[in-house]
Formats: structure tokens, C-alpha cells, sequence
């Protein structure tokens, strides 16, 4: 039974760490991507692009402000309860996450590294004075769009647009250089250079779990792949581990 083996190997090692994706927050109603239902098939990716933000930031707003109102809006699911929990018992030390949704924190995640930045914030891009982005919102619904700052400049969210460089990256694979153990979670693996957190513990002689529905070109490095909806199979690993801890 793979969700047993899964359970032994999360007991069994010293530094696990997660590493999320878009996949995570599918089941709280947040569109992947890249997948079939993917935001981007809707709109065009350059909306949420540095270029754009840069050449017309009132109707960036225009359109980012509709996506954070329906990110703040989202609720974590069993997926983000489950690894909170596996935090909790001490098993997992670092999530490392793709997401800007801020639904880890929201379950109860403590130790959280955004490669993508977090939408809960957004700061000016003159004084760079730091700002809730619900504050922003506000603004934006009395008509200040787009919003600014005290000091006149134009603020943005705290994020990584298409067209810039991810955040906190040596961070993120320092950690995993001393990881023995990474679970993916709903990620597709395919974004550099975020997937060199996995392959980072697999070089290092670690191991590497993916709870993915599709396949990613690191199935084949994999030592587990478990394809069902992360917000199944993640409550069943958290089962058997507290099963096996209690026997
Ligand atoms: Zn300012």
C-alpha cells in the first residue's frame, strides 16, 4: 500500500521539506495555470506581466485587482489542513511553495518560503513602503486606480510578474541541500528554476515523492508517485503516519 510506504519514509527521515503548487489550491477554487480549467486560458498571461504593469498600470489593476479579490476570497482545503498537521507533528520543516495564494499561512503553516512572492502584500514602487493588499483594494474600489502611495508612486503587488526573476531561491535550495526528503505536491515541475528544489535532494542522495495528477518530467527521478487529488491522498498520508506513530 503506497500510502503506508509514504508514511514510513515521512517517519523515517530527518529534514523533509514540501514543495507546492498550483495543483495545492485547485480544490479552494483557485484555477491552475496551466491545467485545462487554467486561468490563462481565459486571459492572456500578459496581463500579469512586469511589461504591462509598467506600460498601463490602471488597467493591470483593472484586471489583478479581480484576481486578489477571489484569491483572499478562497479558503485552504484538506491538502493545506493536512501538511499544517505533518508541520505540527515535527515531520515536515519547510513548505517551499509556487503559490501567492497565502493558503498555508491560512491553514496554519508556519515556516513558508514564496518563490513567487505573496498577494497579501504589495508595497510602492518609489518609497517602497509596504502595504496590506486589502488596503489596496479598497482604494482601488473608491476609484483610485491606479493606487498610489503618500509619496505619489505607483504601488504593485508584493508578486512575481511574468517577465521577473523568483524570489528567495538560495534560500529555498540551501534548504533543500540539507533535505532528505521533498514531497511535490500538485506541482507540474515543469518551471525553472523552482524544480531545482526536487532534483537538489535527489542529487544530494535524498528522496523524492510527487502527488501529482498529471505527470512531470520528474517522474522519472521519483521514488513514490501517487496520482490522486493532493486533497485525498495528502489526509490519507497524514492518517498513516499517525497511525504508525501510535502503534
Ligand atoms: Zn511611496
Amino acid at each position: 500500500m503506497i500510502y503506508e510506504k509514504v508514511a514510513e519514509e515521512l517517519i523515517s527521515s530527518s529534514y523533509t521539506i514540501a514543495f507546492t503548487g498550483a495543483g495545492i489550491s485547485t480544490a479552494s477554487g483557485i484555477p491552475d495555470f496551466r491545467g485545462p480549467q487554467g486561468l490563462w486560458k481565459k486571459y492572456s498571461p500578459e496581463l500579469a506581466s512586469i511589461e504591462y504593469f509598467e506600460k498601463d498600470p490602471k488597467n493591470f489593476w483593472g484586471f489583478y485587482s479581480l484576481r486578489m479579490r477571489g484569491l483572499f476570497e478562497a479558503q485552504p482545503n484538506k491538502a493545506h489542513y493536512s501538511l499544517a498537521e505533518l508541520e505540527k507533528m515535527g515531520i515536515i520543516k519547510v513548505i517551499i511553495t509556487q503559490n501567492i495564494d497565502g493558503l498555508h499561512q491560512k491553514a496554519g503553516s508556519k515556516n513558508v518560503i514564496e518563490l513567487h512572492g505573496t498577494m497579501r502584500r504589495s508595497y510602492c514602487v518609489l518609497c517602497l513602503r509596504t502595504y496590506d493588499s486589502l488596503n489596496v483594494l479598497s482604494m482601488i474600489e473608491k476609484g483610485n486606480l491606479p493606487p498610489r502611495c503618500d509619496c505619489g508612486g505607483i504601488i504593485r503587488p508584493d508578486v512575481v510578474l511574468f517577465g521577473e526573476p523568483v524570489k528567495n531561491i538560495y534560500e529555498a535550495l540551501s534548504i533543500a541541500y540539507e533535505s532528505d526528503l521533498v514531497i511535490s505536491i500538485g506541482s507540474s515541475l515543469t518551471v525553472y528554476p523552482a524544480n531545482l528544489i526536487p532534483q537538489t535532494v535527489k542529487e544530494r542522495g535524498g528522496k523524492l515523492i510527487i502527488l501529482n495528477m498529471e505527470e512531470t518530467p520528474l517522474d522519472s527521478i521519483a521514488d513514490y508517485i501517487v496520482r490522486e487529488p493532493v486533497e485525498i491522498s495528502l489526509p490519507k498520508i497524514v492518517e498513516n503516519v499517525r497511525q504508525k506513530i501510535l502503534s
